[in-house]
């Protein structure tokens, strides 16, 4: 495996052609299969409407989620075949700590391969040896992976099935320390963004999730300066975090999510990060990050802040890294695997210090919970070949060209539509998604919040178009069932998330044109009622629907 890029071409493209250089090529093809609107349709009544349910065999265009649904590399297949299924020590978690210690604390020195690729070679003789130090390593005072004897004395690093696990680990032990110490309620955990499982992990644990948004997330952003400036709309409200710690009650952690997925996945600044570890550390608490996406929010930062501009993107990552105590991670995102989550923090650093006790190690007692819900440490739930082939995907998602290619896909397609008339895409695009928001969308129609819309408009992609995009609107947020209060809070948004690695140029054509075709006969996209499980939560994963035509039909 080549080492990756120390330098970065020029954000034109090094020959500054004013288009991007190619930076991959496909080996492997998947057909997909030409399906009639009609069939689609047969295929809709029989799922009930419902777009989680819908066959995947019969789409063109997936957008439904970026999670554990990007294509890997072939680097990461070669890792995968070299995948370990030992019950205990498996090469893959030698192969793993090292590339979380490569990618989130320490310089590489260049030209020295990755643990992983000597893994991938079958380099015996030397890895023989290099095992041996291994375990004998006494671990660095900050590392995020301990090894050997400190691994299982002071465990700080979880291997984990999906991100959703490492969040059930950290707040369930925390939550008990807290009840065991009669910390006072409420337990607010200040947020730029709750993710929703994070949000319910939290919840259940008996914490108060308190999402702070930036201020600025509602700014007017002009589609013109798209490529020169960024406002990091992922940040979080400083000067309402400051007052967080003068309510009463108990906080135990800040939490930043990188980059922001609740709102519309936008990055969040260096500058922010070192505000919010400052404000955290002052009061005595450790700054955890939610780092689902810790690559594409290193390459807004690599792209627009000041002071940052053009630096490697590794070294940007450390700098992150560098403020936060512990992270949880969905290994499902930023291309890093299809599956996979993991928790870590420093070693005997803040969050160990805060949450351990004299009788109680806190690494322990997470310890614990992985081998009793997921696996013992070694494997923590996940085949030894996907501990594979995420080991190799941390140094290839760090690399600038891939990062370019991701983050201009995405920004490409918003602006396109942008370009092709359509109302209501939201402005500048965050890493991994495109949304429109569909109250502009509509606007000039009878149609109404409560029509869900939204959802008509998923159903006719998918029908007209096999394009597939999720409601994360009034349907998916419950808006007949909240009071006037609550319905403040709901975004009437639809969501196009971006698989990485996976379409080129024709898929994003194709779906330009479809929804400008859709978006000029907007009012014959039909009103939608839920037929079955309107009560459920959580209930566009699991309800049925019924679109009504009253147009007629496109
Ligand atoms: C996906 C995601 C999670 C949860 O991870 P899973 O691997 O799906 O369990 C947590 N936080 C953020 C920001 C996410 O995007």
């Amino acid at each position: 495996m080549a080492h990756s890029e120390q330098h970065t071409p020029g954000f034109k493209g090094q020959y500054d052609l004013g288009v991007q250089p190619p930076t991959q090529r496909t080996l492997v093809v998947r057909a997909a299969h030409q399906v009639t609107a009609e069939e689609r349709e047969r295929v809709q009544v029989a799922t009930e409407y419902n777009g989680f349910a819908f066959s995947a065999g019969m789409l063109l265009v997936d957008f439904l989620s970026d999670s554990g649904a990007s294509a890997m590399t072939d680097a990461q297949w070669a890792a995968l075949v070299r995948g370990d299924e030992a019950y205990g020590g498996n090469h893959g978690l030698y192969a793993i700590v090292h590339a979380i210690r490569d990618t989130f604390e320490r310089p590489r020195p260049r030209g020295q391969a990755p643990v992983v690729s000597r893994i991938i070679a079958d380099d015996a003789d030397d890895i023989g040896e290099w095992w041996r130090q291994t375990d004998a390593e006494e671990p660095a005072p900050n590392t995020f992976a301990n090894w050997g004897r400190a691994l299982r004395e002071s465990p700080n690093f979880f291997v984990l099935p999906q991100g959703r696990c490492a969040e059930n680990l950290i707040f369930g032990t925390v939550g008990e320390v807290l009840a065991r110490e009669n910390a006072p309620k409420p337990w607010r955990i200040p947020c730029n963004g709750f993710f929703d499982t994070t949000e319910a992990q939290a919840s259940v644990n008996h914490f108060t999730p308190t999402n702070l948004f930036s201020p600025h997330f509602h700014d007017a952003f002009s589609v013109a300066d798209v490529d020169r400036t960024n406002p990091f709309k992922g940040n979080i409200d400083i000067a309402r975090l400051e007052k967080i710690f003068e309510l009463g009650g108990t906080v135990p952690m800040v939490l930043l999510t990188v980059t922001n997925n609740t709102a519309a996945g936008q990055p969040v600044s260096m500058r922010n990060i070192e505000q919010a570890a400052q404000i955290a550390h002052a009061h005595g608490v450790p700054l955890v990050f939610d780092a689902a996406r810790f690559a594409e929010n290193a390459w807004f930062i690599h792209e627009f802040e000041e002071g940052w501009k053009g630096r490697p993107i590794l070294d940007i990552v450390h700098a992150m890294f560098s403020h936060c105590d512990a992270f949880t991670m969905s290994a499902k995102k930023d291309g890093l695997g299809n599956i996979g989550g993991f928790l870590c923090f420093r070693n005997k650093g803040l969050f160990h210090k805060r949450f351990s006790t004299p009788e109680h190690d806190v690494g322990s007692l997470l310890q614990e919970k992985q081998i009793m819900r997921y696996g013992n440490a070694s494997h923590g739930g996940l085949s030894g070949r996907d501990i594979m082939a995420l080991a190799a995907g941390f140094y290839q998602v760090v690399r600038p060209e891939y990062l370019r290619r991701r983050v201009l896909q995405t920004r490409k397609l918003a602006v396109d539509l942008v370009k092709a008339g359509v109302a209501g895409v939201i402005m500048p695009p965050g890493g991994h998604a495109v949304y429109l928001d569909m109250t502009p969308f509509f606007e000039g129609t009878p149609i109404k919040i409560d029509d869900f819309a939204g959802v008509g408009f998923e159903i006719e992609l998918i029908r007209l178009y096999g394009i597939r995009c999720c409601e994360l609107g009034p349907f998916a947020f419950e808006w007949d069932q909240k009071n006037a209060e609550q319905r403040k809070g709901i975004l009437n948004l639809v969501r196009f998330a971006i698989p990485r690695n996976m379409y080129n140029e024709d898929h994003m054509s194709y779906t330009v044109a479809a929804i400008a075709e859709l978006y000029k006969h907007r009012e014959k996209i039909p009103k939608v009622t839920v037929a079955r499980g309107a009560e459920l939560h959580l209930r566009h994963f699991q309800s049925g629907l019924k679109p009504d035509y009253y147009n007629g039909k496109l």
